[in-house]
């Protein structure tokens, strides 16, 4: 029996919302908190009836701590689910720890304002030394580690699908199938069509960003940081077929190195196809994704944040998108010395999704770990006091959730290896 306080009500938010309300045993009482309490107000009338957990609503500007530190105090939930997006992160971790309250999210902290000087400052610095340039890393949510254990709250980053499951799925590898890792390839692919000549399936901004910085992996203890899409692989994925897939730097990786022991390198493939790809490319070449305010008729704007008032709602997508995502991780490794691979994926398909929730499938494959990860916690299932990725647990109850609430997954011996 818990309350719990979700930040934020845009596509991943609703999937998690929907799905701890058919866990309604743990997750008692909900109270959904978000920029426009409207959205909030919607969901919480379309789930009502359906589900015996009570839902309320409140209106809050998670940028603001003050205003965070009041929610929190007024409705004192066991655990807050952050599914607003990474500019929040911080004010939410820090409102989290003065309120001595259990923290959750699904992305890792990045700037809005990537001109702020004091975060250039950090961020120049953390170029030099590590040799990635992607605008998001994990040190200034590691840096809350002691005041969290000191607290004695737990702060849970990154359970989405990925980050999330594919660490998840790291771990079960690790436990069951090998006594040492050698390489993982994080492949994330999304066979669907949406029919629209360009859009992104969760937020613009953020996807956009992402996908436009360089690559990055990590190999022999160091990062190699490659032109962004000058890494291209051709994969067979199962139920999907034959897509090309991209190098691109992801936060997991940065976890996964710091806590799988001996690995000697691990990688991210996401799949695009040409359209998009040239699409992003002439979006770039004229500056609309640039993230400096710049003026404007007297006003100031922001040119990515202008595009994605123009591109589809992501939480629009579900009724138009068609095919299915295969999202999974390949492993390498040895187990009683003998040298062996597995993949292990699972297979997520739109319109399935759409007739459930309403949702297309990444908006699903993200919101249901959302809520797997915070049952972990609020369950006491995962119970250690600090700020930790979901790779430094136990795997097989969370491992045995996504089976239950519909990300059911496979293992598949000695698979197809990515050059
Ligand atoms: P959306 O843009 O659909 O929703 C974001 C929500 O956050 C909206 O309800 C928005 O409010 C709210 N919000 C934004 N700013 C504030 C603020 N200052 N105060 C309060 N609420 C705010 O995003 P998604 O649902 O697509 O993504 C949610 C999160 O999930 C992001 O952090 C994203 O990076 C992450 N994600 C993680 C993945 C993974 O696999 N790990 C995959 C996909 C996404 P409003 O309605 O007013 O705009």
């Amino acid at each position: 029996m818990a309350r719990l306080l979700v930040i934020g009500c845009g596509g991943v938010a609703a999937v998690a919302i929907t799905k701890c309300c058919q866990n309604s045993a743990l997750f008692t009482e909900l109270v959904i908190a978000s920029r426009t309490k409207s959205r909030c107000d919607e969901l919480k009338a379309k789930l009502e009836g359906k589900t015996s957990t009570t839902i309320s609503t409140a209106q809050v500007d998670a940028d603001n701590l003050a205003s965070l530190i009041v929610l929190i105090k007024d409705v004192r939930p066991d655990a807050v689910l952050n599914v607003a997006l990474p500019y929040q992160d911080l004010t939410i971790m820090e409102a989290c720890l003065q309120c001595k309250v259990d923290y959750i999210d699904t992305a890792n902290y990045e700037p809005e304002d990537t001109e702020d000087p004091v975060w250039r400052e950090r961020y120049e610095k953390r170029c030099k030394e590590l040799g990635f340039s992607a605008y998001f890393d994990y040190a200034p949510q590691w840096a809350y580690h002691e005041r969290f254990r000191e607290a004695g709250i737990t702060a849970l980053l990154g359970t989405g699908f990925d980050p999330g499951v594919t660490s998840v799925f790291t771990a079960y590898a690790l436990k069951h199938y090998f006594d040492e890792i050698y390489t993982i390839d994080i492949l994330d692919c999304n066979g669907g069509d949406h029919g629209y000549p360009f859009a992104t399936n969760f937020n613009p901004e953020i996807n956009l960003r992402e996908v436009s910085a360089p690559g990055s992996y990590w190999e022999s203890g160091k990062w190699i940081e490659i032109p962004a899409m000058s890494i291209k692989r051709e994969y067979d994925f199962p139920q999907v077929g034959k897509k090309d897939m991209y190098l691109l730097h992801h936060e997991e990786i940065e976890s996964l190195a710091k806590n799988i022991p001996g690995v000697k390198r691990i990688r991210f493939f996401m799949t695009f196809g040409q359209s998009y790809l040239t699409h992003m490319q002439c979006l770039e070449n004229i500056g609309m994704l640039s993230t400096v305010p710049m003026d404007f008729n007297g006003q100031k704007i922001v040119p990515i944040q202008f595009l994605k008032a123009l591109l589809p709602d992501p939480a629009s997508l579900g009724p138009r998108t068609v095919g299915k995502t295969n999202i999974g991780c390949i492993f390498t490794g040895v187990k009683d010395g003998a040298e062996k691979s597995i993949y292990i994926y699972n297979v997520c398909d739109h319109q399935e999704c759409y007739r459930e929730l309403g949702s297309q499938a990444v908006s699903y494959t993200t919101g249901v770990p959302a809520m797997i990860g915070t049952a972990m916690v609020l369950s006491g299932l995962w119970n250690k006091k600090g700020v930790f990725t979901v790779e430094e647990f136990d795997p097989d109850p969370y491992m045995q959730m996504l089976n239950e609430y519909g990300l059911p997954w496979v293992v598949e011996e000695n698979p197809t290896t990515v050059e």
